[in-house]
Formats: structure tokens, sequence, C-alpha cells
């Protein structure tokens, strides 16, 4: 069986959803099918480690539910996978042998988490609907959780887990969180996770899982730890393989140009598969965070549209709250930034890092403690704002509440 429609997009979560409800926004009568092979409206997988924790209900992670689609005339395909790309030929397969045909198609596939070549039953990552269902089960009756890789996976939901369980991490390199913000941060979230009960083991791995009534893992270091279940946060590897075999351009995602268009003309990438270019460094990135997705994701439909629209490209933008500090990780971050200007408040206990470029605009800025005003740094990062220094924010009113923050 085949079916045909004007706009196919693969992917039904940040990127995907948000290119279908652009091209419903600006058009209505053409014919849209968003495909996935999880079988779920789509949901916030940023709100998965606080349903894990037990601090949300599984009902509060959807962001839109089944009649959206139909209300907005979209056809649905879940629980389908897509297995080949004919690009020429505008045509999908399916796993079940049927094909789809496209005028135009998004690639919104995302990304898988990677794993550990050891494993176990009370092992697992993070990354879809059923990984956060079985880690729910096996959080709830833990009373030892240990996690490997030190990011947005692993330690939130180490802190959302149950205060009673003794937490582990093991990390491979010496730092936490080095994927986003610089060292001097990382030191100083470390020290403050410790004191709220977290147990690092750094440059470290697991070479051994042992099963028992708990389970034995051997690390690398010679060291063992006995827990009862085992989160594993080590990355992604983005979901290119349709690509790659269709013969499209790839790197470690899938390459676009400015319209989010990839190497072939009506075939269209966004989001954690998508590799484009990064807005301060210009250096083709693959952002990983939900807000890029979304961003691509409406760039993407735009210009399937026809509508010409160059997207100025990715930010790091990670906002979140660990053991109960409040961290933002946004734009250019790290310690070779031109100037860093930093401040710390030790009875506020809040730290804040501006790391500017030569001409003294902002491109970066990591805030510990107090995240509130985050959107007022992104704002300065994408318009390429001059960091007014902070004698000048003293003088003018406007920024009077932002100038408490910083000292
Ligand atoms: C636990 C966790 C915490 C996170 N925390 C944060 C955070 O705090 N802040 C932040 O900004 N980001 C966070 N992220 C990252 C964020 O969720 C991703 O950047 C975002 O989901 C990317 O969206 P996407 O649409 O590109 O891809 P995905 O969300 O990965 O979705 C891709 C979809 O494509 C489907 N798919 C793939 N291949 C096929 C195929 N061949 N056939 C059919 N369907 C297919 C998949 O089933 C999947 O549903 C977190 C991610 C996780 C897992």
């Amino acid at each position: 069986m085949t079916e045909t429609f004007d706009y196919v997009v693969i992917g039904n979560s940040a990127a995907g959803l948000q290119a279908v409800r652009t091209i419903r926004k600006h058009n209505r009568d053409v014919s849209v099918v968003i495909i996935d092979r999880e079988d779920h409206p789509a949901y916030s997988r940023v709100l998965t480690p606080y349903y894990v924790g037990g601090k949300t209900e599984r009902d509060n992670l959807f962001i839109v539910d089944h009649d959206y689609y139909q209300r907005e005339g979209i056809t649905t395909l879940f629980g389908r996978n897509v297995v080949a790309l004919d690009a020429d030929k505008h045509q999908l397969e399916m796993a079940d042998g049927s094909r789809v045909e496209f005028g135009r198609l998004l690639l919104a596939t995302g990304a898988e988490a990677r794993t550990l070549t050891v494993t176990s039953d009370r092992a697992c990552t993070l990354r879809h609907m059923a990984d956060a269902e079985k880690l729910e089960v096996l959080m709830n009756k833990a009373h030892s959780i240990t996690a490997i890789g030190a990011g947005l996976v692993s330690l939130p939901l180490l802190s959302h887990a149950p205060e009673s369980a003794e937490k582990h991490l093991v990390v491979g390199s010496n730092r936490i969180f080095s994927q986003m913000v610089d060292a001097e941060s990382s030191a100083f979230l470390e020290e403050r996770f410790q004191k709220s009960g977290l147990q690092l083991h750094k440059q470290d791995d697991i070479v051994k899982i042992d099963e028992g009534e708990r389970l034995q893992l051997t690390l690398a270091s010679g060291g063992r730890l006995t827990t009862d279940m085992l989160i594993i946060g080590k990355g992604v590897t983005p979901n290119i393989d349709l690509a790659r075999e269709a013969g499209l351009q790839v790197n470690d995602g899938v390459l676009v140009d400015d319209y989010c268009c990839t190497s072939h003309a009506d075939v269209y990438a966004a989001g954690d598969a998508a590799e484009g270019k990064d807005f301060v460094t210009r250096q083709p990135t693959i952002q990983g965070n939900w807000m890029t997705a979304v961003e691509q994701g409406e760039n993407a439909a735009l210009n399937m549209l026809g509508m010409t629209c160059a997207y100025e490209g990715s930010l790091k933008n990670n906002i979140t709250e660990v053991f109960g500090v409040d961290i933002a990780a946004i734009g250019y971050c790290q310690d070779d930034a031109s100037q860093i200007i930093s401040t710390y408040n030790q009875a506020s206990g809040r730290s804040r890092k501006i790391f500017l470029n030569e001409r003294r605009r902002v491109i970066g800025a990591i805030l510990i403690g107090e995240t509130n005003d985050a959107g007022l740094y992104y704002h300065w990062v994408r318009t390429h704002s001059v960091f007014p220094g902070k004698q000048a924010l003293q003088r003018t009113n406007t920024y009077a509440s932002f100038l408490n923050r910083l000292a």
C-alpha cells in the first residue's frame, strides 16, 4: 500500500511537532502526516526525570493530546518505523512494507541514548517513554542508585530520586557537566551536589555488573559498588541512518544549510538529528537542546512551504534544577572566551559568569543559584549586545534588579 502526502515529518517530538504546527499555521489545505515509532502524542523528554522521581504524573508529560492532530487535520502514523528513504523518488519505506510518498520531507528523527557494553535488567538509559516507565518502577524501590555519565540525564535523575536513597555518580572525565559549563563552574557545582549527598567517582568507568539480589558494579579503578539500579547517561547518537543510506551529506548529524535544508532540495532536517551552524562560533554543531529543535522545526517548515527564511544559528540553552540548585548555561561558556566577568555571592550561593568576545559583546552566560533572568542573557547573545559593564548597569534603573542579582 502507498499513501501520498504533500508534507511528511518523521519524528513526533520538539522539532517535528513545531514543524507541523507551523505548516498548519500558514496553510490548512496541504496534506500533512507525522510519523513516529513511539505510539504516543508528543511529550516532553525534558520532564521525564521529574516523572521518574515521582515529582509529576505521567499525564503531565504530554504536550498535546490525540485530538490535537485530528483537529488540525494532521494524519498520524504512530507506532510505525521508517526503515528506508529514497530521496529522488520522494518515497519512504515502512517496517511493515508499506510506502509513504512525499512532496517535501522533514527528518526530525532526534537521537538515541548510548549504552554500555556491560548490561543488566536493572540498568536503563532515558530517552523514550518506555525507558521512563521502567526507571520509575526501579527507582520506586531502590535504596541505592548509581548513574554513569554526568550530563542532563544522570544528574537530574539522581537529584529527583527519593532523598533517602544513596546516590553514586560515575564520571569518565574529571568533572561534571563538562558539555555545559566551564571547569570552575563544574567544581563549584560538584561541591554543592556533594553536600546534598551525591557520591562522585571521577575518571572512572563500570567494567562489570554482577547480578544478584542487588547489583555489584566493578569499576575500572578496581572499586566496587553495591546498588539497586543503574542509570546510563552516556550521551546520545543522532538518528542519521535514513539520511546516510539515502546518500545525503552527513557528519555526526545530517548536514543542513541556513534554511534547514539537507543536500537534497526536498529533504529538510531539524533538532537533535541535524547539524547546522552555531550562532556564536558559526561552526556546524548539534546543539542537543529542546529550544534549538523547536526553532529549527519552525524554520524548516517555513522553508518547506516556500517562504525563504534563514535561520541565524543555534544556541546552547540549558536551564535546569539539580539538587535544588538552579543552573542556566546559555551560548558560548568556555574558558577561552576573550573576557569573562564573574561574580560570586557567598551568602546567597549565587554565582554568575558572563562570557564576552573581543568586542565586549555578550556571547554566553552561566547562572548558578538563580536563573529567572536567563531570558535577558539569551536576548543579549542573540542581539550581539555589548555588555554595559557593572558601573553602567549601576546607573540605570532598568538593570537595577539585574545588578542586585549579579552581586
Ligand atoms: C532525560 C532528558 C532530559 C533532557 N533535559 C533537557 C533540558 O533540561 N533542556 C533541554 O533543552 N533539553 C533537554 N533534553 C534534550 C531534549 O529533549 C532534546 O534536545 C529534544 O527532545 C530533541 O527533539 P527532537 O525533536 O530533535 O528529537 P527527539 O525528541 O529525539 O524525537 C525524535 C523522534 O523521532 C522518532 N524516530 C526516530 N527515527 C524514527 C524512524 N526511523 N521512524 C519513526 N520514528 C522515528 C523517535 O521515536 C522520536 O520520538 C533532555 C533529553 C532527555 C532524554
